[in-house]
């Protein structure tokens, strides 16, 4: 019998979607145990750090690792998996590509930490009281100073993008997995198309956008490309291997997929499409267009501020 694969599974700094969206392969769950041993995953199987330390270097042969890198325990582990695993795969958005949890990039350490445990409208803290990183002979794992995709700290070798990656790619990557049949190293497990390759909505484009709108205070035509009615949609800049599923049922793509491989950073690639489309030759009219705007890097890079080009100066490889 052929010796079965070794699989790990972590979540660093992680919301727990894409552990979920290991499950959502469904039944075909059983044909991943019947071809490989799941040897670390801590949401499910009660097995220490210490047992991952004592294993051999490169003996896990996959580990998908998600979430993105915030803390000193997450940095630890992703070291860890790293000597341990033949291969490791990026899992999810926030793994790819630091996720939503980069835009706390935007602020200090410091200032997020004040935020969450002194100003928050849903802390009750009345004696202010900080995280303590001793506390006796325990040492709590420290905030690092920001928030960083896991190939800013490890090598990795393949990418499964998606917030969370979905069912039918994931299950794509197990089956190039098991065949051996995997793409060069640095792959993205995804196509190599847009978004609006596979949106099946009408599209002109032409300069139609007078002013942006949001999802609570537009309806948009079900038929037309959503950015064209002025509703960001980040189509143009995303990768596809979702089906449109956010398009598909009115609402504009954030660009959970990150960018293709022909798109250097995904929000500067939105700001030059916005440029093609917006109805005016105006330098004043443009201005208060761009104007209704409402938060544009939390718009236009919802995903990815910790690898853009506005962040990626200030962020050095841990
Ligand atoms: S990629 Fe999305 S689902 Fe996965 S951990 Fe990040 S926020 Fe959660
Ligand atoms: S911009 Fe959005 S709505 Fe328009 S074609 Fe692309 S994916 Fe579809
Ligand atoms: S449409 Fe965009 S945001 Fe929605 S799942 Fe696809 S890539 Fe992600």
């Amino acid at each position: 019998m052929t010796e079965k694969l070794k699989l790990a599974f972590y979540w660093a700094a992680s919301c727990g979607g894409c552990e979920v969206a290991i499950l959502d392969i469904d039944e075909k769950v059983l044909d991943v145990v019947a071809i490989a041993d799941i040897v670390f995953w801590p949401v499910a199987i009660d097995i220490k750090y210490n047992d991952v330390r004592a294993m051999d270097d490169k003996s896990i042969d996959v580990t998908f690792f998600n979430g993105s890198i915030r803390t000193e325990e997450n940095a630890e582990l992703a070291r860890l998996l790293r000597a341990k695993s033949k291969t490791l795969v990026a899992f999810g958005s926030c793994s790819c590509y630091g996720g939503v949890i980069g835009l706390g990039n935007l602020s200090s350490k410091e200032e997020l930490l004040h935020r969450a445990y002194i100003t928050s409208d849903s802390t009750d803290n009345p004696e202010q009281i900080k995280p303590q990183l001793h506390y006796k002979e325990v040492h709590i794992p420290d905030v690092l100073p920001a928030n960083y995709a896991l190939d800013q700290v490890v090598d990795v070798d393949y990418y499964l993008p998606g917030c969370p990656p979905k069912d039918t790619l994931v299950w794509s990557a197990i089956e190039a997995i098991a065949s051996g049949n995997l793409p060069a190293k640095g792959a993205v497990l995804a196509p190599n198309l847009t978004v609006c390759h596979d949106c099946p909505r009408e599209k002109h484009d032409e300069r139609t956008i007078k002013e942006f709108k949001r999802v609570y205070n537009f309806q948009p035509d079900e038929t037309k490309c959503l950015l064209e009615q002025g509703l960001i949609c980040m189509g143009p800049a995303t990768r596809s291997g979702c089906d449109a599923s956010c398009v598909s049922v009115n609402m504009p793509c954030r660009g959970c997929m990150g960018p293709t491989d022909q798109v250097f950073d995904q929000g500067a690639k939105m700001i030059s499409v916005l440029g093609g489309l917006i109805d005016s030759d105006d330098p004043e009219e443009v201005k208060e267009i761009v104007s209704t705007i409402v938060d544009p890097v939390g718009t236009l890079y919802y995903f990815g501020v910790s690898k853009s080009l506005i962040k990626q100066s200030g962020v050095k490889r841990r």
